[in-house]
């Protein structure tokens, strides 16, 4: 890296400088063209996908952060599943896997599961809509840089809700000596994961920049 590297350097931690960018395949640095929004950048010499700048990037991810805050507040909310064994029924919400785990001594397991479930999520949907929503509002938000790099540390934690999905099915499975209905939970909680999917797809980086650049001047 160059003197220019030090220029912008809190866009660079981030990942992305308006004037230059690096071939995630071969690592050839390209100076950034203006392209309209639908567009991608493809690199000169290998051809990988450089970026792509996306139409309403920024609406369309807040619009699933919002939807998918919704969600999240509906999946807390009832029961995800029911179980039913010789007239008894036991109700379980999404916070019980997480005790179950605890409460059976894999304490590390009932950690991994309560973060995956509800804390990563919950982080990536506030991070996103604190962002996004003030510069709907042509308001400029505070601590960007710290709040991206959050969202690109969370980003295999909320895409690993999957795997938790996973474990409810083999739950299900696994149950075929109790009738097991599903509740409204679940399937707000799959749709809330639906929703942190593409939030993260929709959302362009470099238009977070370029919008907040446009907020400042
Ligand atoms: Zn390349």
């Amino acid at each position: 890296m160059g003197e220019g590297a030090a220029i912008e350097n809190d866009v660079m931690a981030a990942g992305y400088t308006e004037a230059l960018v690096a071939c995630p395949e071969c690592d050839l640095v390209h100076s950034v063209p203006e392209i309209e929004d639908g567009e991608q950048g493809h690199c000169i010499r290998c051809g990988s996908l450089l970026y792509v700048r996306h139409r309403n990037s920024l609406d369309r991810s807040l619009a699933f952060a919002i939807t998918g805050l919704f969600f999240f507040i509906l999946a807390n909310m009832f029961p995800l599943l029911t179980f039913e064994l010789d007239g008894q029924s036991q109700s379980n919400r999404l916070i019980d896997g997480a005790i179950a785990f605890m409460d059976a001594g894999y304490w590390e397991l009932g950690l991994v599961v309560f973060v995956a479930s509800i804390v990563a999520p919950l982080m990536v949907l506030i991070v996103l809509i604190s962002v996004l929503l003030p510069m709907r509002l042509n308001i400029a938000p505070t601590n960007v840089k710290v709040q991206i790099r959050l969202l690109t540390h969370l980003k295999p934690w909320a895409m690993s809700e999957i795997f938790i999905l996973g474990i409810i099915v083999a739950f299900v499975k696994l149950s075929d000596f109790a009738d097991v209905s599903v509740g409204l939970s679940l399937v707000a909680f799959v749709l809330m994961v639906a929703a942190v999917v593409m939030a993260y797809m929709t959302l362009d980086d470099s238009a977070i920049w370029r919008r907040l650049k446009e907020l400042k001047a």
